[in-house]
């Protein structure tokens, strides 16, 4: 393209651009009048913080959660739901602006003395419903950054409260924000009562807009540890405190319910939950391989409950993929908007309707911080790179590096969920499809993943390739 040519196409862009806003901006305002005598859907997103794949009653594990078994009698339950990254900061950057962490900015966990966060480019759900004429709040962990500037209330929401980030980072600092003001309600969170606090906010939030529309993000504080329950849980479980903590989640989304049902808003209201990665030090990740920090399914495949009656169906077990990431086209789209941003999520939709089974969709790419891992489409995962020691345990003295594997690794899902049985030999043609999908994909990645990319298949592999069992 010549330069007047440049310059001609990038006023039309700019010109399209604004056109689109003012189109977008009345069109909005009549949809949230529209909506506004419509009842627009409230909706209500629980989300655990390391809580395995194992661990609730509906998904085979030990510890009783009859609330959450019944939230999943009365809805959805999905055996394929899959987090954008085995740690917090980034699975909750995805699950808020459906897109890649890797993408949105926010590659690796995030600590106090961090002055980063959610980077303003990025747009949030709360941020799409807010013109909509939705309320809303976030209740609990944050971690997107927790200097004031990136907190929840400068992303869309109306009212935080909460530990702005893990429980484990010191001062365990409770906050309570509204925009423009922030307080600080302890400076060292008393743990044993953050759980029946956060439920008490939850419930005096949907008292106070029962009216609609609104939407309450509750990203809990547990079962991260330190572990922390309240005299009527603490002790009450045979599995630990562990155990207890999660009895006593269990309860709080059993609260949640009850007022939804007293407020007769049981049918406008899509409640959904899930976690942000997988078991830490303990928890089950089921019959999965891998825990929080590992691209193993272990690290990133979530318990995913979904109801609303009369649109979910009841008692449904959906075994499609499905991804954080899909949220905010998902949500967004049901109370009447769209993203704004270019989104990696789809619109799942038809599968929470019961119309589909599955969707046609493209790869599904795991990273570990900066670094590609895993590829996943259908029933298959290709793994091509890992670190060479497991988070959170001492690193080599050359240091913790992400390297290639020495050769690709295809594992079937649907009949090896615990990627113990390497098929890759059998199935060139299958890896070369995932390997050519890698390759396209990440070129619409930023600069410093591609890099980061291109760094680790130039390094050498994981191990001898003369030692490789497959190469001999
Ligand atoms: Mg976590």
């Amino acid at each position: 393209m010549h330069l007047p040519e440049f310059i001609l196409y990038n006023s039309y862009l700019l010109m399209l651009n604004r056109r689109s806003f003012l189109t977008t901006t009345a069109a909005g305002l009549a949809a949230a009048t529209a909506h506004a005598a419509e009842g627009k859907p409230n909706v209500i997103l629980i989300y655990a913080d390391d809580l395995g794949y194992g661990d609730l009653g509906c998904y085979g594990g030990k510890i009783a959660t009859p609330h959450l078994d019944r939230m999943a009698r009365e809805g959805m339950r999905f055996t394929n739901f899959l987090s954008a990254n085995p740690v917090c900061s980034p699975s909750r950057a995805a699950l808020l602006t459906g897109r890649y962490p890797t993408r949105a900015g926010v590659p690796r966990v995030l600590f106090p003395q961090d002055q980063v966060g959610l980077p303003d480019s990025e747009v949030t759900i709360a941020q799409l419903l807010k013109p909509l004429g939705y309320k809303t709040m976030c209740i609990g962990k944050w971690h997107l950054g927790h200097l004031p500037k990136y907190l929840p209330t400068n992303r869309g929401f109306d009212e935080y409260y909460g530990i702005p980030y893990s429980n484990d980072m010191i001062p365990p600092v409770v906050l309570h924000a509204t925009p423009g003001k922030v307080e600080t309600v302890e400076e060292r969170a008393t743990l044993e009562t953050l759980t029946p606090r956060y439920t008490e906010q939850a419930l005096q939030f949907i008292e106070a807009n029962k009216g609609g529309p609104f939407f309450l993000y509750m990203p809990h504080t547990y079962p991260h540890i330190p572990l922390a329950a309240s005299p009527r849980f603490k002790g009450k479980s045979p599995h630990g405190i562990y155990g207890d903590v999660l009895q006593e989640l269990d309860w709080s989304v059993g609260e949640i319910l009850t007022a939804l049902k007293k407020h007769n808003l049981e049918k406008n209201t899509l409640v959904l939950f899930s976690s942000d990665n997988g078991p830490w030090f303990m928890g089950s990740p089921g019959h999965l391989r891998g825990r929080k920090g590992t691209t193993y399914e272990g690290g990133v495949r979530e318990p995913f409950l979904a109801r609303m009656p009369g649109k979910i169906p009841a008692g449904k077990v959906c075994h499609g993929v499905a991804s954080t990431m899909d949220i905010l086209p998902t949500v967004v789209k049901l109370c009447g908007s769209s993203p704004s941003n270019p989104v990696d999520g789809i619109d799942i939709w038809p599968l929470l309707s019961g119309q589909k089974q599955e969707l046609e969709r493209e790869a599904l790419l795991y990273f570990d911080n900066l670094y590609l891992q895993c590829a996943r489409k259908g029933k298959y995962k290709l793994h091509v790179a890992r670190y060479n020691s497991a988070v959170y345990s001492p690193a080599p003295a050359s240091g913790r590096v992400n390297l290639p594997l020495p050769a690709p690794e295809l594992y079937d899902l649907s009949n090896d969920p615990d990627e113990s049985y390497d098929i890759a030999p059998e199935n060139p043609e299958i890896v070369k499809d995932f390997e050519g999908r890698i390759e396209r994909l990440m070129r619409g990645f930023p600069e410093q993943i591609r890099k980061a990319h291109a760094e680790t298949f130039a390094k050498q592999t994981t191990g001898s390739t003369a030692a490789h069992p497959r190469l001999k």
